[in-house]
């Protein structure tokens, strides 16, 4: 049929399929995260759109971490990792207002878990917490939104845009458990672990209704054409590649 509009393609949207097995255990954020939650819940920031960067490159680095750790002959790599290709998956759903970013990168151990979404390693956010006193200090209101753009705040920044954030995590390491870690941005996380995780890390995003545009392919899309060329990576959306 000629006359027949070109064909959509296909939507392959990423599925909650883990099952959380274990019983959960609650953690307190510490107190200088505590501190960067606050401001991000509160902030008024405009560019919320900058969490889709920040959850894009880490996982990038965790698919680089992923490659230069097969390259070392030092450890035991999980078979089932060896044929998964190098890659980015992000999907989103308008009904479930959700967005979703899986890669197959390195994973974290129940240990990186707690000493990375746990706590404030990343020394750029204690240069943060420090230039947003000095600017409280004296007096420049309008300084705090400017400085979470130039610093951006990494993973904490999906806070700005989730009622609840989850993620399936599991190690490259041969052998390695799955966990969901989750949190609603307050005081505490929780940490369980789950049966049906992949090699690499899904995070899943509840979306605020205030921030129901990120569940739109086409936001989504624009914003990811933005930097998606200085991804060394392949980056999907609801399937298809960007
Ligand atoms: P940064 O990327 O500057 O270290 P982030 O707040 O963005 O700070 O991330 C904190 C840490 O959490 C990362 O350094 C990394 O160890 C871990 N992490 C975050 N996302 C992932 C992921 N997708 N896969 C594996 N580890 C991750
Ligand atoms: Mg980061």
């Amino acid at each position: 049929d000629a006359a027949a509009p070109p064909k959509e393609p296909e939507e392959k949207l990423i599925l909650e399929t883990e099952k959380v097995t274990g019983p959960s255990s609650q953690h307190s954020f510490k107190a200088e995260t505590k501190r960067l939650l606050d401001i991000v819940a509160k902030s008024l920031y405009t560019d919320r759109e900058v969490f889709v960067r920040e959850l894009t490159s880490n996982a990038s680095d965790a698919l680089e971490k992923r490659r230069h750790l097969e390259l070392s002959s030092e450890v035991e790599i999980d078979p089932d990792t060896q044929n998964e290709p190098l890659e980015i998956r992000i999907s989103v759903d308008k009904v479930l207002n959700t967005f979703i970013i899986q890669d197959t990168g390195i994973g974290m151990t129940f240990e990186e878990l707690n000493e990375n979404l746990g706590t404030i390693a990343r020394s750029g956010t204690r240069e943060f917490l420090g230039k947003l006193d000095k600017a409280a200090a004296e007096g420049s209101k309008g300084v705090r939104d400017n400085i979470i753009g130039q610093f951006g705040v990494g993973f904490y920044s999906s806070l700005m845009v989730a009622d609840e954030v989850k993620v399936y995590t599991r190690s490259a390491l041969k052998g390695s458990t799955g966990y969901c870690w989750s949190t609603d941005g307050s005081g505490s996380y929780d940490v369980a672990e789950a049966e049906g995780v992949a090699v690499g890390t899904k995070i899943i995003i509840k979306l605020k209704d205030d921030s129901k545009e990120f569940s739109s392919k086409y936001t989504v899309e624009s914003i990811l054409k933005k930097y998606s060329n200085f991804v060394g990576h392949p980056i999907t959306l609801n399937g298809t590649t960007v």
